[in-house]
């Protein structure tokens, strides 16, 4: 169906093209609730299309020596740069996040993660085992083949590039799914591969529905890799999916981060982290810690100055340079969060800010998908509020006695992604962090990411780690050579 919005078209074998049913779908700017752009729905015979461009792309592409597939990521990560205003303004549109978050994390982590692996890939070793008088063996990582790329909406580029620059780094070429949610900055960055002069379908794009694109990804049997970001419950549909075609699979899912706070912490440096792990991009990031958990003797004192700085956080339109919480991303997460605001009513918790939409910050944002930084105070720890993922800008606030009962608490939910602990005391900050399942363990900070670090979450927040050498080993398959002395 044609109309005069703007269509984002499927990105195959190096150009932009409809997809095969000829239907798009509508995407809505979450700041006004309105359609503002169109994005391909595109199916299996689009997969298909993509397939074959990927699979005749890696024959000279994984040829290429590390120094020449660096060239073309360090190219793209100086051409985002160059549109870094395009960029932000195209993801605060999308997504509803404040255009000051997505020019000040979103875009140069973007940047960074082209930069970050087209220079890493200069840099590895190989391991070598020398078998006594007998045999010395080396160990080749070679690409893999082809790579299934599928994100989600709250970090649009941040998570996809995070993917495609290791996958297309280490000689595979790539077959990405962004979330039909969010699809324009994975538009802009096919144009971009374009300029750079990356060969045709090293990397593909397909827009278009879970079921529709990412499922028949998934599926397909040339595609034998994936890396999936997402929740928990499409997870286990992509581990079905893979595990009888014995893919390689890596999953980063959800979570449900404890973030603690003992009474001998920097009280300033604890509100002002927790606030922003609280309520960052809307509590829209899978590492916001969403339970918080604070040490009886200061817990009132907590309380009140959190929540003074909490109110404090300016809600408006996303293209606004003042505002620090824009939209949720769309009526169904919207409606998700006030879900789950009244099952905490009905659980017996105390609304202590917040709890439902904010008036609209201008007429353009009448319609828009807004709903307030919201504590949650008086829960039990074993309440639904406190052990499922909300995904959105809702955080509930718990004391606690002993360092043994909030290691208990922390642990005590099926998600394992990351957690945050606030103390000067350098053996607890140690005991602790050793005793918290999670796979990233923040003491007196939160979202700091160094790239070179394991990144991945435990229990149901997922398989396996990418980042740094744990990305490049993924995206490679070991093989041994043994060579008799
Ligand atoms: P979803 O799991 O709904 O979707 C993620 C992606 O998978 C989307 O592109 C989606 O397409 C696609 N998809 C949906 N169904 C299938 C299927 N059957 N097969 C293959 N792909 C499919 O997650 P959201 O987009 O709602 O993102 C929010 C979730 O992501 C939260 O749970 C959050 O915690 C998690 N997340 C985890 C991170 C981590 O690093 N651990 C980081 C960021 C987010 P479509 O958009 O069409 O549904």
């Amino acid at each position: 169906m044609r109309t005069e919005r703007f269509q984002v078209r499927n990105f195959i074998n190096g150009e932009f093209i409809e997809p095969n049913s000829g239907r798009y779908l509508d995407n809505v700017e979450p700041a006004t609730g309105k359609p503002y752009s169109q994005v391909a729905d595109s199916d299996a015979q689009d997969v298909e299309l993509a397939v074959a461009a990927a699979e005749k792309a890696f024959r000279d592409w994984s040829k290429k020596t590390a120094a020449e597939r660096s060239t073309f990521l360090l190219r793209i990560a100086e051409l985002i740069e160059r549109d870094r205003e395009k960029f932000a303004r195209a993801e605060s549109i999308d997504s509803g996040k404040p255009v000051s978050l997505a020019r000040s994390m979103d875009i140069p982590r973007a940047v960074a993660n082209f930069r970050f692996f087209a220079t890493a890939i200069l840099h590895t070793e190989s391991e070598a085992h020398i078998t006594d008088d007998v045999a010395f063996n080396y160990t080749l990582r070679q690409p893999r083949g082809i790579a299934g790329l599928i994100s989600p909406w709250n970090l649009p580029l941040y998570l996809l590039s995070w993917k495609i620059a290791p996958a297309i780094a280490v000689g595979n070429t790539a077959i990405a799914k962004p979330s039909e949610l969010t699809p324009m900055t994975a538009f802009l960055l096919c144009e971009i591969c374009q300029e750079a002069g990356l060969p045709a379908g090293v990397l593909n794009v397909v827009h278009g529905t879970g079921p529709n694109v990412g499922a028949p990804i998934t599926a397909h049997p040339k595609i034998t890799t994936i890396s999936f970001t997402g929740g928990t419950v499409t997870g286990k549909k992509v581990a079905e999916a893979c595990a009888p075609l014995f893919k390689k699979v890596s999953l980063e899912l959800g979570g449900k981060n404890p973030n603690i706070v003992f009474a001998d912490a920097d009280l300033e440096a604890a509100i002002d982290g927790s606030v922003r792990s609280s309520f960052a991009n809307q509590g829209q990031v899978c590492l916001c810690g969403s339970r918080v958990f604070v040490e009886k003797p200061i817990y009132k004192q907590f309380v009140d100055r959190f929540l003074n700085k909490a109110s404090q956080l300016k809600q408006g339109d996303p293209l606004d340079e003042q505002t620090e919480q824009g939209a949720i991303v769309s009526k169904t997460q919207l409606d998700k969060v006030k879900f789950y605001v009244d099952l905490a009513q009905k659980e017996g918790g105390k609304i202590a800010l917040g709890g439902s939409a904010p008036q609209a910050p201008n007429e353009r944002c009448h319609e828009g998908y807004f709903f307030q930084p919201t504590v949650i105070t008086g829960l039990s720890v074993s309440c639904r509020t406190n052990r499922e993922e909300i995904f959105g800008p809702v955080v509930t606030i718990t004391p606690f006695d002993s360092e043994e009962e909030v290691i208990n608490h922390a642990n005590d939910v099926e998600y394992g992604l990351s957690s945050s602990v606030w103390t000067q005391n350098l053996s607890r900050a140690h005991r602790v962090a050793e005793r918290i399942h999670t796979g990233t363990v923040w003491v007196n900070c939160w979202l700091v990411r160094d790239l070179r670090v394991p990144f991945g979450g435990m229990k149901q927040s997922g398989v396996g780690r990418e980042g740094g050498e744990e990305a490049l080993r993924f995206f490679t398959e070991p093989k041994n050579i043994c060579i008799a002395k």
